[in-house]
């Protein structure tokens, strides 16, 4: 296939493991973030850590939408449903993340009813595969309050903010967006200030592969402030495995120079300034919150968007008068740490035995972008070999050490 296979090509792969394998020094370790959820699918899909030294660490980051969704947003979604009674639009994964109450956006819909809606409050939740979709519901049925429920960084705002201004064009009364566009800059600011990271040390970072269609929007400018505040090098990466494996070798030869600068492997789609029109538009329609909720990172100042006064008319917040209430995710759930990188997913205590991408207890092990359901589909048969290695060389059951 033209423009896949190229950054699929197993000679390739092996060539350039061997170069990874050259540039890493022995006498030094090297940890880097991936920071999207996209790369993090890729090297578990793909299997690059396997290809990479043992001295050459990656961490996950939080840059899956879905992950970073906190339980009190999706209550939100799920309050709008069942007290306004709303026709409530959501894409697939956002459907499945455990909200409060033991509900979630699909087990409100399977208790709503064989055809999703709610003889009660009239609430409804349909499954939409793009924005487009909620604006048809809308203006097919004019007698209900139509929602949608807006998630993603910087790559999905501009589709969001098409849709506002259309549903202004049209005139739309019925149409609302429950908006919890995040932005990518603050939840890399956090982790760099995290403790783990600045005062303890526990989470050494060496570098950021830096998104890929995030970057198509908002350019390779932003990361700048990172490489020169932080000296951490960011390398912008596309999705597929060449392309993760040339920004890591890219990483480590500017660590080993000394070097903290922005490149950009993702040459083909990513510029400096990104899509400047993309960037009108959402600056059009959108406003910075003054602080938003992250899962794992908590509240992050001027971290989110929100509708700007002009389209206030299609705030599902203000229409509907609904706040965002802080809950506590399960006792047992690690996503937090996950997100922030200081946990691998194997470190939760309930990864792959109670929560599992059929049955997922957090956020993580929902999306395939999410670090712990990408580990589950592509790697927990090497964690177990691990684990079963680790106990044959203390020569005790394995049941102990997992
Ligand atoms: S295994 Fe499940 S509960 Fe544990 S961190 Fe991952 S998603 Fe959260």
């Amino acid at each position: 296939m033209k423009f896949i296979d190229e950054f699929r090509d197993g000679d390739l792969a092996r060539g350039l493991a061997v170069a990874i394998g050259h540039a890493a020094r022995d006498d030094r370790s090297y940890s880097f973030m991936e920071f999207c959820g996209g790369h993090t699918h890729a090297i578990a899909r793909y299997g690059v850590s396997d290809l990479l030294p043992r001295s050459v660490r990656l961490i996950h980051g939080p840059g899956c939408p879905v992950c970073v969704l906190p339980i009190g947003r999706i209550d939100m979604a799920i309050r709008l449903v069942l007290d306004a009674g709303v026709t409530l639009c959501s894409y697939g994964d956002p459907m499945r993340v455990p909200a409060s109450g033991g509900l979630s956006l699909i087990k409100a819909k399977a208790r709503l009813g064989r055809d999703g809606g709610s003889p009660a409050s009239g609430g409804q939740i349909r499954m939409i595969y793009s924005p487009a979709d909620a604006l048809a519901v809308a203006q097919r049925h004019p007698d209900r309050q139509v929602v949608f429920f807006a998630i993603g960084f910087e790559t999905t705002t501009p589709p969001t903010a098409v849709l506002i201004k259309q549903a202004q064009a049209l005139g739309l009364r019925n149409f609302s967006v429950l908006c919890c566009h995040v932005l990518t800059p603050s939840a890399i600011a956090s982790i760099l200030e995290s403790p783990e990271v600045r005062r303890w040390g526990t989470l050494p970072l060496d570098g950021f592969i830096g998104p890929a269609h995030v970057s198509t929007i908002i350019g390779t400018r932003p990361y700048e402030f990172f490489a020169e505040e932080y000296r951490k090098p960011v390398v912008i990466a596309g999705f597929e495995p060449l392309d993760v494996m040339q920004a890591i070798l890219m990483l480590i030869k500017q660590v080993n120079t000394g070097r903290a600068v922005v490149e950009n492997e993702f040459s083909r789609a990513v510029t400096r300034d990104g899509n400047r029109k993309a960037q009108q538009l959402v600056s059009e329609v959108f406003e910075l919150r003054r602080s938003f909720a992250w899962r794992g990172l908590g509240e992050l100042p001027y971290s989110a968007l929100r509708m700007r006064r002009e389209f206030a008319a299609f705030d599902a917040e203000r229409r509907f008068a609904t706040d965002y209430q802080a809950v506590d995710d399960h006792p047992a759930c690690e996503c937090g740490a996950v997100l922030r990188g200081v946990k691998r997913p194997q470190d939760c205590r309930i990864f792959g035995n109670v929560c599992t991408p059929e049955n997922p207890v957090g956020s993580c092990m929902v999306s395939s972008e999410g670090a712990c359901a990408a580990h589950y589909s592509f790697g927990r048969f090497t964690d177990v070999v691990a684990v079963t290695e680790r106990a044959a060389a203390a020569a005790i059951d394995p049941a102990v050490v997992s």
